[in-house]
């Protein structure tokens, strides 16, 4: 009776899932069961998010909406599994597979979006080696309040639907509290998942994989006349926009490993990322990336290496003959530096108040990105005062160096023919008053995870929410923390 009831109300949440990945070759994935868990309890629930999903989980009590996002009441439809996958990391190519993370199906929305429900930190599953399958509390709320930072940033993202914690521990260097993390993707197919399959030189069901993405994600190519060739050149151009949004807003995703990089084109798998408070091409967190292989300025090059991976995987789809796939490929992949090149110029022109080209645009961003290095200025906010022309920092500012550029910037802005108001309005609906600046993140974590306290980060994701307007409440959350230079991220296990 009591199985009965949960039924209707798990219908009348509005749970609308499909399985179609759980509908391709069994080789691409196992059927799991999330572990059980003591103690479910909702550290933070994303509201908005779930009403976009088409769910009313208002209507559930607190234990029940626990209960659903630690796995433990699997909603009617739901159909749980881990996906296979491989990867290089750091160059080294491994088969991975979602070790602490459980597919629980996709989520058919009101406006006929299909989104992957993916829970990470629910326990071992038979790809998780030597791993626990968990996850610790502040890595899954740094994912939270990042990848909804970006999602409000306007750059294409994961994002998260709710942190429960399990009640339980989890061991790492220390005791620390278990969480699981409802993550929201467009997929989860990733450069590593083509991989997998061409790593057993699987042709056959890497077409059936090629066909499946392309329908999901690239349907205008589904009646392409070459349409892996199509599809690989999609995927490159929107790697190319994606890697620019990030550099535009200074982040460093720290992992950029083939099985982290999404063919949708979200930014996926939020660990040891960051956001960059002084500008340095030479800019890390990860405190495992010694050689600096993800470093800021790295980016686009390790995008461009990524997507050579991914085009060594389709080659047999592109054309039968070897000589010819290779051709098509490589001249697609060489594009990647141009293609990048043309959104970072439209973001960095944007953020300076430009419409139109000129010939010098380049030089000109260059100039001002050199003296921001030179000067050891905080990325964000030399756009912002730039934007607001207020130029606190007189000393900084007054440097010779800067005027000349200022003055050149004028000039230019002239140029455009537009009264400065309107790209200075331009201006600021481009650049962030507010990003999830280091020691506010930490101060979050540190606060939900050693005293159970989530206020602090309640106002944090509040401040977030709309980086764009001015909103003199969340001033404080524009600082750069002061010296970040020796700030250390971690992989989020
Ligand atoms: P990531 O660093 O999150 O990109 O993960 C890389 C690989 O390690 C993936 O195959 C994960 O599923 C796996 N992994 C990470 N943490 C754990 C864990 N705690 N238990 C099992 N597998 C894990
Ligand atoms: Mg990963």
């Amino acid at each position: 009776m009591a199985a009965k009831e949960n039924l209707t109300e798990r219908k009348i949440v509005g749970w609308n899932f499909d399985n179609s990945y759980a509908r391709l070759p069994e080789l691409m994935f196992r059927q799991v069961a999330p572990a059980k868990v003591r103690q479910p309890a909702i550290a933070i629930f994303n509201i908005g998010l779930a009403q976009e999903l088409g769910l009313d989980l208002d209507r559930l009590s607190d234990a029940d909406l626990a209960s659903v996002f630690a796995g433990q009441l699997i909603p009617e439809g739901g159909q749980p599994i881990a996906q296979a996958y491989a990867g290089h990391q750091y160059g080294g190519f491994t088969m991975l597979g979602d070790g602490r993370a459980i597919l629980l199906g996709e989520q058919l929305t009101p406006t006929g979006q299909r989104y992957d429900i993916q829970f990470k930190g629910p326990g071992r599953t038979p790809f998780s080696r030597m791993g626990d399958g968990k996850a610790a509390l502040g890595p899954m709320l740094r994912e939270y309040i990042v990848s909804e930072a970006m999602h409000a940033l306007g750059i294409p993202t994961t994002r998260s639907l709710a942190v429960v914690t399990t009640g339980e521990a989890v061991y790492r260097e220390m005791t620390l509290p278990g969480a699981i993390l409802t993550r929201v993707a467009k997929s989860h197919i990733r450069v590593g998942t083509f991989q997998y399959l061409a790593a057993q030189q699987d042709t056959e069901n890497l077409t059936v994989l090629a066909d499946y993405t392309i329908e999901r994600h690239y349907s205008e190519l589904v009646d392409a006349p070459n349409k892996y060739g199509s599809f690989f050149r999609a995927v490159v151009d929107r790697q190319a926009a994606l890697i620019a949004k990030w550099q535009a807003v200074g982040f460093v995703h720290g992992v950029m490993n083939t099985d982290n990089m999404a063919i949708s084109g979200e930014t996926i798998d939020y660990g040891p990322c960051a956001f960059m408070d002084v500008y340095d091409p030479d800019t890390v967190f990860s405190s495992i990336d010694h050689g600096g292989r993800y470093a800021y300025g790295n980016q686009p090059s390790i995008a461009q290496w990524n997507l050579a991976r991914f085009a060594e995987t389709l080659l047999p789809l592109i054309d039968v003959d070897q000589h010819k796939a290779i051709e098509v490929a490589t001249h697609d992949l060489n594009a990647f530096p141009q293609v990048f090149q043309r959104y970072w110029m439209a973001e960095m022109k944007a953020k300076i108040g430009l419409v139109d080209e000129e010939e010098s645009d380049k030089e000109l961003i260059a100039e001002l990105l050199d003296w921001m290095h030179e000067a050891k200025s905080d990325f964000t906010n030399t756009f912002q005062e730039l934007a607001s022309d207020y130029l606190s920092d007189k000393g900084k500012f007054a440097a010779e160096r800067f005027q000349h550029w200022y003055k050149k910037w004028q000039q230019r802005l002239e140029r455009e023919g537009q009264p400065i108001d309107k790209a200075k309005r331009q201006m600021q609906s481009v650049n962030p008053f507010v990003i999830p600046r280091n020691h506010r993140v930490e101060e979050a974590l540190d606060a939900a995870s050693q005293r159970g306290d989530l206020s602090v980060m309640h106002k944090l994701l509040a401040a977030l929410e709309k980086p764009f307007h001015r909103n003199d409440a969340y001033a404080e959350y524009q600082a750069p923390s002061g010296d970040t230079r020796h700030y250390r991220t971690f992989c989020g296990t």
